[in-house]
């Protein structure tokens, strides 16, 4: 997570005490990137505050009650960091166990977005989701994948598809479960590609087999690995162009990876180092058991969430 954790953490020990130091207190303003006309005197306070704190590698605990522009003033700082060409800040992770408070993050971001200075690139986002959200078998109810079996089976999918690439190729892999889609329209059988977020993919709604003993395998999981350079950044298998898009959202992610062929879950994976800024669940940065109320967690109360949300 590089400086991510540092970020919310705010360590001033060791590993991150070196995180923003130098950049001094006259970086570039942050007002651009504000995403209203006028921040309230206490937002401007905020965001100074945890701008200069985060410079000096240390912790901000922000209160404040609903309405008061705390998801603004946190993304306001955190991006700022992030885009300051003098800050070590690589990315702004927000932690959030409470839906409603990801989806304001999401729309303060779409708001952000929506009120840059026409010359800057859109700030990338993406929202961190689980296969059950993104796996096109999943969402079309189709190959023998449900809420209910999506990870143990896309789990043994890929170890399978993985398995069969020292018989073959990955490339021919994906290649064989498109023709056999074309197979199926040409034999005037009716060719049924499978669907997922509205987008047709390249295969058919039934999970393929190779080799002799006809094994199972994922044929965009496949497609994905023959898109993964050998040497180099995963991001080149990422099959579109993220710069202007702004947050990516998980709809966006299933229609341009299904539509290609490959699968959504592991583009997100390749695009992760990539963007700007991470909306995600406590169990994204701790595991599962970092639900609110779990030892050593720290409670969903809007108060502690926005503690978490990087600045
Ligand atoms: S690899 Fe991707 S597309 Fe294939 S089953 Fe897993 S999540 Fe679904």
């Amino acid at each position: 997570m590089s400086h991510d954790a540092e970020e919310s953490s705010g360590s001033g020990d060791g590993s991150g005490a070196s995180v923003g130091r130098g950049d001094g207190a006259d970086g570039p303003d942050w007002r651009p990137i504000f995403g209203h006309d006028e921040p309230y005197d206490d937002q401007i306070d905020g965001i100074e505050t945890a701008v200069e704190t985060a410079r000096e590698g240390g912790f901000l605990a922000l209160e404040g009650a609903c309405g008061t522009g705390k998801t603004m003033l946190a993304l306001t700082a955190g991006i700022h960091l992030v885009r300051d060409p003098d800050s070590t800040y690589e990315r702004v992770f927000v932690l959030t166990s409470v839906k409603q408070q990801l989806r304001q993050f999401e729309e303060d971001l779409r708001t952000i977005n929506g009120n840059l200075p026409d010359d800057w690139h859109p700030i990338s986002a993406m929202t961190l989701v689980g296969k059950a959200d993104v796996c096109p078998y999943n969402l079309a109810g189709a190959g023998g994948i449900d809420e209910t079996n999506v990870y143990e089976r896309c789990e043994g999918l890929r170890e399978r598809t993985r398995g069969l690439t020292d018989e073959t190729t990955a490339d021919s892999l994906a290649a064989q479960a498109r023709s056999q889609q074309v197979g199926l329209g040409d034999s005037g059988s009716g060719a049924s590609y499978l669907e997922a977020a509205s987008e047709p993919t390249p295969y058919p709604r039934e999970m393929p087999e190779a080799g002799d003993s006809g094994v199972e395998y994922c044929p965009f999981y496949a497609q994905y690995l023959a898109d993964l350079p050998e040497d180099g950044d995963p991001v080149e298998a990422v099959p579109f162009d993220p710069t202007e898009l702004g947050l990516i959202e998980s709809e966006d992610l299933v229609q341009l990876s299904a539509g290609h062929g490959a699968c959504p879950h592991s583009v997100m994976g390749a695009l992760l180092p990539h963007v700007e800024v991470l909306v995600g669940n406590y169990y994204h940065a701790f595991g599962e058991s970092a639900h609110p109320g779990s030892p050593g967690t720290e409670g969903g109360t809007g108060r502690t969430n926005t503690r978490r949300a990087a600045a």
